[in-house]
């Protein structure tokens, strides 16, 4: 489903063919509602990216359409893996990146956990 003018979710994006395992990923956690890999092109020390298990290709999409266990399953996800990354101390950043304009380059919906050094001022 998409509910945010963005093309329809496509079956065959690279991110559902690694949740069907048709793709091997370096898996960090998983659960009923999320998984978390490493970023095959890491941007930090740390670069894990975080999916839903489900459909969608937007956080609007997933906002509107996963039920509230998942969406809240998928949000504890991501904070567990940066404590248990070691990066609550220093701190870290997550991004999500929506659609064309927001160079969304998988469309399943995604966050990305980056730390392991000072990063960068964000600049669009
Ligand atoms: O947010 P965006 O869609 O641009 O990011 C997609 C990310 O998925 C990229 O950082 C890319 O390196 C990553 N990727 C991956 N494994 C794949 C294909 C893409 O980690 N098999």
């Amino acid at each position: 489903m998409s509910v945010t003018g963005l093309p329809p979710y496509d079956e065959a994006n690279i991110f559902a063919r690694i949740l069907r395992g048709e793709i091997p990923c370096k898996r960090v956690a998983e659960d009923d509602h999320a998984l978390a890999f490493h970023d095959i092109h890491p941007q930090a020390p740390t670069h894990i990216l975080v999916i839903p298990k489900g459909s969608w290709v937007s956080a609007a999409d997933f906002h509107a359409g996963a039920s509230a266990e998942a969406i809240a399953g998928f949000w504890r996800m991501v904070a567990a893996v940066a404590k248990a990354q070691g990066l609550e101390a220093g701190g870290y950043r997550i991004l999500s990146n929506m659609g064309a304009d927001g160079g969304q380059e998988v469309p399943h919906f995604h966050v990305h956990i980056f730390g392991g050094r000072r990063l960068g001022r964000m600049v669009p």
